[in-house]
């Protein structure tokens, strides 16, 4: 079999590879994805909710970030004012495609206001505009993706790629985990995050030069709505940074999710923390996660194996993901099923097990956590209540990053590689961008 152009992975990066495309006229594409067609996505178990038609973005919260600075690197490969309208105009496909009107953070003079604030917290807060899709929107935004490219492309769900096949310097096609070989003029790897292995292995055996990029590891916070209503209203999400007292480590608050719930789910064998809101179904609680990026040099070079054996950690004593009280962290004892019980701040995942979080993070990341939370009290009092609630361990493993040249072709003739897997993207709206820059280079060739 042969095509004229192979995409590996149905997740943003993919999908608006394939719908560029298409809408360019090039014809003979076939988009595989190891996960299940949409349909048969049920989310339940942790695999499936970051594999399958739509990737990890299907159940996200569906935070489209307007902003260069945020959800990943492009702005190190195109000018910031070319990258600012492809962020403009590919947030206008997914609105055209049913994503929700309202755009958050549009206020600057309460962003100033809020921004002021931050600062005699010690907080730096970083202007945002925001797209809420809501994890309940994001099926039907997928599903109208997915009738929009069926009779324009063939899609094959359920099929894994194993192998990437070059040679003399160029890509030939792929093998598939089934043994069946595709051939294909060009090929678009954009595996995510959750192939980010395999991507790291192909590059080893393709030659491909890569770059470790830095784990951020911390823990997802749950408090009363209230207590960020104020920010959240006004901006939905808010990326604020501080370098903390003790080690002077860049700590950040993340994936706010107001009125949310805390989630888990699976990476490579291990359970971690997240979280998603809907934009119609409400919680009581709004929770972010607060992270610390931790960047190694050398010997060591491998953040992704360091961010796992610490989600490890927390999978061995907890069995799972770790929920604790501050006022038990600070006390320096474990939380037990009773004392979460009687907290004021009821959690929202029920499968977290009461323990103590000071028993998996080092030393560094559970003090800056800690001073993390303290700055934070300075701009929503409350933040920093013996009812707030952390979950362990959240990790957020950046792929190896792919040299790749601004068209976001390999060194490897004719291929491809795009989105998080590729470790150039770190959102949903980037994602897509670098697949409609991959195919706008492929289609010029045509
Ligand atoms: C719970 C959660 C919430 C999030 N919330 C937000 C948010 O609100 N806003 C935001 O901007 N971002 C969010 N993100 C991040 C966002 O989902 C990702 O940045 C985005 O999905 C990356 O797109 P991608 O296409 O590069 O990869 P993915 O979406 O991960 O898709 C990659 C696809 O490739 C497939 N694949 C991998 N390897 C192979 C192979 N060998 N063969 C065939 N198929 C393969 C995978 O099964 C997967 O479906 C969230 C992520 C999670 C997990």
């Amino acid at each position: 079999m042969n095509y004229n152009v192979v995409i590996i992975g149905a997740g943003p990066a993919g999908i608006f590879a394939a719908l560029t495309l298409a809408d360019l006229g090039i014809s003979g594409i076939l988009l595989l994805e190891q996960g299940k067609d949409l349909s048969q996505r049920k989310g339940q178990n942790p695999a499936d909710r970051l594999c399958g038609w739509g990737g990890a973005g299907a159940f996200s919260d569906g935070k489209l970030t307007l902003s260069t600075e945020v959800g990943g690197a492009l702005k190190d490969f195109i000018e910031d004012s070319v990258l600012h309208q492809l962020l403009k105009s590919t947030d206008e496909i997914y609105a055209a495609h049913g994503a929700p009107d309202r755009i958050f953070g549009e206020n600057w003079v309460q962003v100033e206001e809020l921004a002021d604030r931050a600062r005699l917290a010690g907080l730096e807060l970083i202007p945002n505009r925001i797209r809420h899709i809501g994890t309940d929107n994001c099926r039907s935004v997928l599903e109208r993706f997915r009738k929009s490219l069926a009779e324009r492309i063939e899609i094959s769900t359920e099929s894994e790629v194993e192998e990437l096949i070059a040679d003399h310097g160029r890509i030939q096609g792929v093998r598939l985990a089934n043994g069946r070989s595709i051939g294909a003029k060009f090929v678009v790897a954009a595996p995510g995050r959750s192939g980010a292995r395999w991507m790291k292995r192909q590059a080893e055996s393709l030659g491909l030069k890569t770059r470790a990029t830095s784990v951020d590891i911390g823990v997802r916070v749950e408090l009363p709505a209230p207590v960020l209503k104020e920010i959240t209203d006004t901006i939905y999400e808010s990326k604020l940074v501080h370098y903390s007292k003790t080690f002077d480590e860049k700590v950040r608050t993340f994936c706010m999710n107001p009125y949310g719930e805390v989630v888990t789910e699976e990476n490579n064998g291990i359970i971690t923390v997240n979280g998603h809101s809907y934009a119609e179904k409400r919680t009581d609680n709004t929770n972010f996660a607060i992270l610390v990026s931790s960047v190694f040099t050398e010997p060591f070079d491998d953040p992704i194996a360091y961010g796992h054996d610490i989600a490890r950690l927390a999978n061995l004593i907890g069995g799972g993901v770790i929920v604790q009280r501050l006022a038990d962290l600070l006390a320096g004892r474990r939380s037990t099923r009773e004392r979460i019980d009687r907290c004021l701040t009821k959690p929202t995942l029920s499968d977290a097990t009461p323990g103590d979080l000071s028993f998996v993070f080092p030393y560094r990341h559970l003090l800056s956590i800690i001073e993390m939370l303290q700055a934070l009290e300075g701009i929503a009092p409350g933040v920093y209540s013996r009812h707030t609630l952390l979950y362990g361990v959240e990790v957020k493993f950046y792929s190896n990053r792919i040299d790749v040249s601004s068209e976001m072709e390999t060194v490897i003739g004719n291929l491809f590689a795009i989105g998080d897997g590729a470790g150039i993207t770190r959102g949903l709206l980037q994602a897509s961008v670098s697949g409609i820059l991959a195919a706008r280079a492929i289609a010029n060739r045509f």
